[in-house]
């Protein structure tokens, strides 16, 4: 099947005695058990619950994985993965890397003697001298957020493998509509559910799916074991969203190209990030990969307040962190959606203060264009404004 059948095409009810064609909610904490003896396949929904299993089998089809597990929250997964490490392991991270697990890294994990360094993973020599003795996990995602660089995911399973270390790809910019980093060697694959496989910004959910039958063992014992689980009504809203993430992703991406083109051509846009724009040797490792430039745009403007101005003057952008979804959405990174990288943290992981970040959903395009020249003509006005006043004064 391709990936666009296989979205529509799964069993939504194994051995549902009524043939359901929509997975049904099996909204409970307990299964009855027949034998005191022998539990049942379901015996309490942290361990296990239908509606999650049929969500879990579906993203293990999708990222051609053996099992996958999901959770409350992309961080959540995030964290589950790093249970796999003991104190005194090292993290080899991505320096371009979400806040968040840049947050869950530095200052949660560091409470476990866990240590964490960062290098820029697009740079595959400097990437593989920040390797060290104790490294046992190398995260990464790719193309990156928000900079968008590209990360040669083949290259690094092999310096994961040849340095006794597991290569863990963030692969929520891109969903398993695009990319399947398993596929490329990666040992564990995560997503924030939230972005693309919900798409309408309505639950938080987190993913992780693996290969190897021994991973996938320790992974479900820490699931299990810590219980941070997806409730079954979430895991129905992602199996809702996810059977549309074909239609929506090719619309957002023919969109976010029509939109990078246009701010390409912008007298007010000195650079535009984006699979496509980006030096050759990225472009065909990103063809190589990927099967697609997703819907993710980022640009700067050179002036720190014409960015604010531009993020706060549009209209059908609306002005929220995440990405991914149905609707168009804008942030500055630096002052929103990374602003949760630790202060100490900020020469490690730098984000440009004048960086805009752009999710292009699946409005008409010739009305977003038309948003972006309105906010661009209107902050432009209002800084030339401030200038004149400044001068005045
Ligand atoms: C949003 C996001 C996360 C965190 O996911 P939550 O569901 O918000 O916990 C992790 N990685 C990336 C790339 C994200 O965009």
């Amino acid at each position: 099947m391709k990936p666009a059948t296989r979205l529509v095409h799964f069993d939504p009810c194994p051995r549902d005695p009524y043939r359901a064609v929509a997975t049904p909610i099996y909204q409970t904490a307990t299964f009855e058990q027949e034998s005191a003896t022998e539990l049942g396949r379901y015996d309490y929904s942290r361990s296990g619950n239908p509606t999650r299993t049929v969500l879990e089998d579906q993203l293990a089809a999708l990222e051609n994985a053996t099992r996958a597990f999901c959770f409350a929250s992309g961080l959540a997964a995030i964290g589950a993965v790093a249970r796999l490490l003991r104190p005194g392991d090292e993290i080899l991270a991505g320096d371009d890397l979400y806040g968040g697990t840049c947050r869950l890294f530095s200052r949660v994990l560091a409470r476990s003697g866990i240590k964490v360094r960062y290098a820029d993973a697009s740079d595959l020599q400097g990437f593989r001298k920040a390797a060290g003795q104790q490294t046992r996990l190398i995260h990464v995602e790719s193309p990156t957020n928000p900079m968008l660089r590209i990360v040669d995911i083949g290259a690094l399973a092999e310096l994961a493998h040849r340095s006794n270390a597991l290569l863990c790809v963030d692969n929520s910019l891109m969903s398993p509509y695009l990319q399947n980093p398993l596929d490329l060697g990666a040992d564990i694959v995560v997503h924030s559910g939230t972005k693309f496989l919900c798409g309408h910004s309505d639950v938080t959910a987190g993913v992780v799916a693996v290969k190897d039958r021994s991973l996938a063992e320790d992974l479900y014992l820490v699931q299990n074991g810590e219980g941070a689980v997806l409730g079954p009504f979430d895991s129905y809203l992602l199996l809702r969203g996810m059977k549309t993430m074909g239609i929506r992703i090719d619309r957002q991406q023919a969109n976010a190209r029509r939109v990078a083109e246009y701010l390409v051509r912008h007298r007010l846009v000195t650079r535009v990030h984006y699979p496509s724009f980006a030096d050759r040797r990225a472009r065909e490792v990103h063809a190589r990969q990927a099967r697609g430039d997703g819907s993710v745009v980022s640009f700067e403007t050179g002036s720190t307040e014409l960015t604010r101005r531009v993020a706060e003057s549009t209209r059908f952008f609306d002005l929220t962190v995440s990405f991914g979804s149905v609707n168009s959405s804008i942030n500055v990174p630096s002052r929103m959606s990374h602003a949760s990288i630790p202060s100490d943290m900020r020469s490690v992981v730098v984000v440009p203060p004048d960086l805009v970040r752009l999710s292009v959903g699946i409005e008409d395009p010739d009305d977003l264009i038309a948003d972006l020249a309105r906010a661009f003509a209107s902050a432009s006005r209002e800084s030339v404004a401030a200038d004149a006043l400044a001068k005045t004064n």
